[in-house]
């Protein structure tokens, strides 16, 4: 060890699941055990090919859509959320679900309909194609919702009749999200918001935990999965914060290696559907070319919970 180059990695908390992720992969855990093997999922139960394939080896089986559910089985939709339509086509089938959908996610979901049924247009701030923003404007009928995703889209927007909402997507970036709500207010100064800010605690935490650790890391790591949003918001977090350079990394063979040639210190999160076991595999990865000298950095600690389903609970 002593031949091996000094390395501080400044592990930043909170990081990794939040309480929605924590409660979907309970959901599927526990109607395995309850109901027997197979059970399907529609989607990615959460953004993490670790976590998924763990789930499959247990006897779920992911689908993209409805129609590959055979008749009579058990399906369970994903923590970003469905559309009205999913829910509804299960039940024309007499299909027994259960609805994963993180109530923080199930929150925008509500405000949303609350709008339309005052007769408000919604702004719909988010990510295009992504599960969540489909399944939040597919609470109302089409039409009642425009999707934006910057200021410049919001520029672009043409003026409205009526009354118009907002709300976002919950895993955005904070301050990419406070400019085009600015941009919202300017442009319709009438506009009306969320009481609570959508983004949702998970997200705020770990960007802002990012936020105080990055400055001064010569290279950041976020553990985490391409197509999750909340940690790709962490890597530009980091960025921004003054990380020397910041990647998203899904495993311990993932390393930059490169970037980490010379560098003495690194600052480690995960996003809110990576386990903590990837993150102890990346550390050990590290040990493998470094003399790592651990430092935990808690920003804040999270104790939220959400409650299970009744029929599993
Ligand atoms: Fe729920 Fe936030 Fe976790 Fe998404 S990131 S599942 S909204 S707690």
């Amino acid at each position: 060890m002593g031949t091996l180059p000094k390395l501080t990695v400044r592990l930043v908390g909170p990081r990794g699941f939040c309480a929605g992720v924590v409660r979907a992969i309970d959901i599927v855990e526990r109607a395995l055990a309850k109901y027997g093997a197979p059970i399907y999922v529609r989607h990615e139960i959460v953004h993490n090919k670790f976590v998924v394939e763990g789930l499959r080896a247990k006897g779920a089986i992911f689908v993209k859509e409805l129609d590959e559910v055979p008749d009579s089985a058990r399906v369970i939709f994903s923590a970003h959320g469905v559309p009205k339509s999913v829910p509804a086509a299960a039940k024309a089938r007499d299909l027994a679900y259960i609805d994963a959908t993180c109530p923080l996610v199930s929150k925008v979901h509500k405000e949303a309909e609350r709008a339309y049924a005052k007769g408000q247009h919604v702004i719909l701030i988010g990510h295009t194609g992504h599960p969540e923003v489909i399944g939040t404007m597919g609470q109302l009928p089409k039409g009642a919702v425009t999707l934006v995703e910057t200021p410049v889209n919001v520029a672009a927007l043409p003026m409205f009749d009526g009354p118009l909402t907002y709300c976002t997507q919950t895993t955005l970036s904070l301050d990419d999200t406070a400019a085009t709500i600015a941009a919202l207010q300017a442009r319709f100064p009438d506009i009306e918001g969320p009481k609570a800010q959508d983004i949702c605690y998970a997200t705020t935490n770990r960007q802002e935990a990012v936020k105080q650790v990055a400055q001064g890391c010569d290279v950041f790591l976020v553990v985490g999965a391409p197509n999750s949003s909340n940690s790709n918001r962490l890597v530009e977090v980091a960025k921004r914060a003054g990380a020397l350079s910041a990647y998203l990394i899904e495993r311990g063979h993932n390393l930059p290696w490169d970037a980490l040639t010379g560098a003495l210190s690194v600052g480690i999160s995960a996003g809110a559907s990576a386990p903590e076991v990837l993150v102890e595999e990346v550390i050990a990865a590290l040990g493998t070319r470094f003399d790592v000298c651990l430092e935990a950095v808690d920003v804040k600690q999270e104790r939220v919970t959400f409650n299970l389903p009744k029929e599993l609970q």
